[in-house]
């Protein structure tokens, strides 16, 4: 294929020396605007043109200072004219000045400029070369107040490259980390990471690399003293003019505050929920100590009971890291005994504040100064724990920093101090009183012990003589008056006998040693054997005794010996209590199918509605003390409830008389 030919450039234009000098002047980039001595106007070019708004021939002919100055410099122009041509003085001519212009629009702008001043057939002929400027001074001026922005924020904010080399530093960056900018800049930013974050520049850079920004990022950073800081930071790729990433930038806020007040609130939280729960003080303190230390730099401590009688302090928990030196550290704080103002505790413990050590290793008042410093410990701080106004136990944090506490901290330890001091307290009071308990147990024990030995020694001499009295009574060979000696003899034993019993039951039931021998029997029968056994006491103290055994089913699963025990007891109560002429009743019922009703009442002389309850406790007696031990009820009512059963008393008060109600199941 044929190439096309190529069209040909066009001639450049002919033009004359007038024609040249207009294309010069027109091709210039800034406005050159020519002025006679009259200050009219003889030149003005295109540029002049552009910038201003006006035509040339608008221009040309009109009066300078009206067309392009503000009216507000118009006159100083004018006279400045008028001095040059009086004087040949110019102050401004030959310089470069920047002055306001206005346009055709009458919109202001800034222009820089340069007049030079010919003469031209012996008159001044001046000649203004003007750039506009008005977008160079808008960037510059958009340039200072950023700059000024960056120096007054209250973040730091730094940028650096892509190496990771550190390109500028604020006045925030210099106040928040130490160094200024003259040592920081043209170092690298990981500088400001701490050892154990160092991983996390590759991976900030990587992203940045691939234009992604990084926000609200929390992290660690470390000062120019070594000291740690929390910050959240923002990273985002900066460009250069065409769109290249060439560095980051950073805004790194301080979160110190924010940080230590959620850890505050943490441990707050953490402690209470610990104090609320059940635990001992043992299984609670290392917890305790760990939600403290977790507020700052801790890495071990221990919790300080006060022995009251001794006035000394013991170690009763203790919590470390995991740190070399911190466990030989907590072995000697165990095995350490400390007086009042003796070490750290013992000093809190007089003071009753919270005290601190800037540097264990040179105090001359803790004598655990070897083991901290074998641990690499600094900074110590204890506080007081107390309840109702007493210091009971001190808390004690080690850090291997230099710690000063803050005026927050420290009324944060005043109020934990005060919550692990009342856990203490009730913590050893519960002791005490399980103590106590353990100790009323073992005694009461030892009693039933006593009282069985007793009882069964009492009892066992008795039996010879009941035996040998017992077969005598009633021999007719013998004398009146030693049969009713014998007779008398064999009652007062055998009240001996009933007396003794009645302790051996106590003491079996007390031991859960009372065995029952279940059978079906009817509650009719055992109630009349009852009877029978009290009906001459009944009939000669003048008591009218009725009965009323209406339960069609009286069976029950009973063992029959000890629930007529029970009705005995009940009856002979009702006949000892109630004066002669009184009355005696005894009824049954079933209430319902499976149940069993037995009633026995007198109109005896009640019993006051206070001692209701307490006449079923061993050796009460409502009232004055009369014959007996006060043990029957107690007996009866432990034998009805083995047998799956209740009694109750009622009574409307003294000479009211009394009922006992007995409430069985009956046998299937
Ligand atoms: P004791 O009769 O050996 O004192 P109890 O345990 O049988 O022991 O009775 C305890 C106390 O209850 C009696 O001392 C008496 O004060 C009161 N009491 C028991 N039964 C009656 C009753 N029927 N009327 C009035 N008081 C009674």
């Amino acid at each position: 294929m044929e190439p096309k030919n190529e069209p040909a450039s066009p001639d450049p234009p002919v033009i004359g020396p007038d024609g040249l000098n207009r294309a010069l002047l027109d091709s210039a980039l800034d406005c050159i605007i020519t002025m006679d001595a009259s200050g009219s106007v003889t030149e003005f070019n295109a540029a002049a043109q552009h910038v201003f708004g006006y035509s040339r021939e608008e221009a040309v002919g009109q009066e300078l200072a009206s067309l392009i100055i503000p009216p507000a410099f118009r006159e100083r122009h004018r006279q400045g004219l008028r001095h040059y041509l009086e004087t040949g003085e110019g102050p401004v001519l030959g310089r470069r000045i920047e002055i306001t212009g206005v346009r055709s629009d009458g919109s202001e702008i800034l222009v820089e400029l340069a007049i030079t001043v010919l003469q031209v057939q012996g008159k001044p002929a001046f000649t203004a070369y003007l750039r506009d400027i008005t977008d160079r001074k808008r960037g510059e001026e958009a340039i200072r107040r950023l700059a000024a922005i960056i120096e007054s924020s209250d973040d730091a904010i730094i940028s650096k490259d892509l190496s990771g080399i550190i390109t500028s530093w604020n006045a925030a960056a210099e106040r928040l980390f130490g160094y200024t900018p003259e040592e920081i800049i043209g170092q690298p930013l990981i500088t400001l990471i701490p050892p154990e974050r160092r991983d996390e520049e590759p991976r900030i850079l990587e992203r940045i690399q691939r234009g992604e920004p990084i926000e609200h990022y929390d992290t660690v950073r470390r000062r120019k003293d070594g000291s740690l800081l929390d910050i959240s930071v923002t990273v985002s790729p900066v460009k250069d003019q065409n769109g290249q990433i060439i560095g980051a930038s950073k805004i790194a806020r301080d979160i110190t505050e924010r940080v230590r007040n959620e850890r505050r609130r943490t441990a707050q939280y953490a402690v209470a929920s610990l104090l609320a729960g059940s635990w001992s003080l043992a299984e609670a303190g290392p917890r305790i100590i760990e939600s403290i230390a977790a507020i700052g730099d801790w890495v071990s401590g221990s919790i300080w009971l006060r022995d009251k009688a001794e006035e000394s302090l013991s170690c009763a928990g203790t919590w470390h890291q995991d740190r070399p030196g911190l466990a030989d550290f907590a072995e000697t704080t165990h095995a350490t005994l400390l007086t009042k103002g003796h070490g750290l505790p013992g000093r809190v413990l007089v003071s009753r504040k919270p005290a601190w050590i800037r540097d264990v290793s040179h105090d001359t008042n803790f004598p655990r100064t070897a083991a901290a410093a074998a641990a690499n410990l600094k900074g110590a701080f204890a506080f007081p724990l107390s309840a109702e106004g007493d210091v009971n136990g001190v808390l004690e944090l080690f850090s291997p920093e230099i710690v000063e506490p803050d005026n927050d901290l420290l009324s944060l330890v005043e109020a934990l101090g005060s919550q692990i001091g009342l856990f203490i307290h009730r913590r050893q009071m519960d002791e005490e009183l399980k103590r106590q308990k353990e100790a009323a147990e073992s005694a009461n024990a030892a009693k039933d012990r006593f009282l069985a030995t007793l009882s069964h020694e009492l009892r066992t001499p008795l039996t010879p003589i009941l035996i040998w009295a017992g077969g005598m009574v009633n021999d007719p060979s013998l004398p009146p008056e030693i049969d009713e000696g014998l007779q008398m003899i064999c009652r007062n034993v055998e009240l001996e006998a009933r007396l003794i019993d009645d302790l051996l039951d106590l003491t079996r039931i007390a031991r859960g040693k009372l065995q029952l021998h279940l059978r079906k029997s009817d509650a009719h029968d055992l109630l009349g054997h009852a009877m029978e056994i009290v009906r001459d006491e009944i009939s000669s103290r003048q008591l009218k005794l009725s009965m009323e055994l209406n339960a069609s089913n009286p069976i029950v699963l009973a063992d029959e010996s000890r629930l007529q025990q029970v009705f005995w007891n009940l009856l002979n109560n009702a006949s000892k209590f109630t004066p002669g002429q009184g009355a005696v009743t005894v009824r049954t019922s079933n209430p319902q199918p499976h149940a069993l009703w037995i009633e026995i009442s007198d109109t005896g002389i009640g019993i006051e509605p206070q001692h209701l309850e307490k006449i079923f406790d061993a050796f009460e007696q409502s009232g004055t003390r009369r014959e007996g031990l006060g043990l029957g009820l107690a007996i009866s009512k432990a034998i009805v409830e083995m047998h799956r059963g209740s009694i109750r008393a009622f009574s409307d008060g003294p000479g009211k008389g009394t009922k006992f109600v007995i409430d069985l199941q009956t046998a299937a």
